[in-house]
């Protein structure tokens, strides 16, 4: 394993505010905040549904080809994630599993099957909002997607952007659901 890929979440989190590139090859893209807005909305559709909310966008030349949120209640499927769900639609509309050049917006670090589901689809950038202590796989447990021993991987990983908003929005759902109690 590369570790000069494998980051010091400790810190991370603790840095909230400035959002972290993982491989330090690339600086974050200004763009990155508007699609990370989208992501967002695609969260609050969720939250509207009483879904933990997760959304998630996917971008190809600088188009949005696919928008999905957490759906695992509603469908009662536990792979019905919103970055799972994202890929499909976007494997649909572009007539292949292989989204290269695509940037993938989620607002929560994704877990160990996402981050499968990135590295399988050939996803080539991954921004996401939230660090997720209990089950990220993009740098807090694992870092899945830049393991340089698996043989294709995204180029990018791209942490903490707008992730006091993205965290903000699971907190509030989480304590209403207490409240509901
Ligand atoms: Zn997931």
């Amino acid at each position: 394993m590369n570790n000069d890929n494998i980051i010091s979440t400790d810190n991370l989190i603790l840095d909230k505010d400035i959002p972290c590139v993982m491989d330090n090859k690339q600086v974050i893209e200004n763009e990155d905040i508007d699609y990370m807005y989208l992501a967002l909305k695609e969260a609050e559709k969720a939250y509207k549904k009483g879904e933990v909310p997760i959304g998630a966008i996917i971008v190809k030349d600088d188009k949005v080809i696919a928008k999905a949120y957490n759906l695992r209640q509603t469908t009662k499927n536990a792979v019905a994630h919103a970055e799972v769900l994202a890929i499909k639609k976007a494997c649909k509309k572009l007539k292949t599993w292989h989204l290269v050049g695509c940037t993938l917006y989620v607002t929560l670090e994704p877990c160990p099957m996402c981050s499968g589901a990135i590295i399988n689809s050939r996803i080539d950038r991954v921004v996401f909002g939230a660090f997720d202590n209990k089950a990220g796989c993009c740098g807090t447990l694992y870092n899945l997607p830049l393991d340089a021993r698996f043989n294709h991987r995204p180029r990018q990983v791209v942490g903490g952007v707008l992730d006091k908003e993205c965290g903000q929005m699971l907190t509030q759902f989480f304590k209403s659901i207490r409240n509901k109690k």
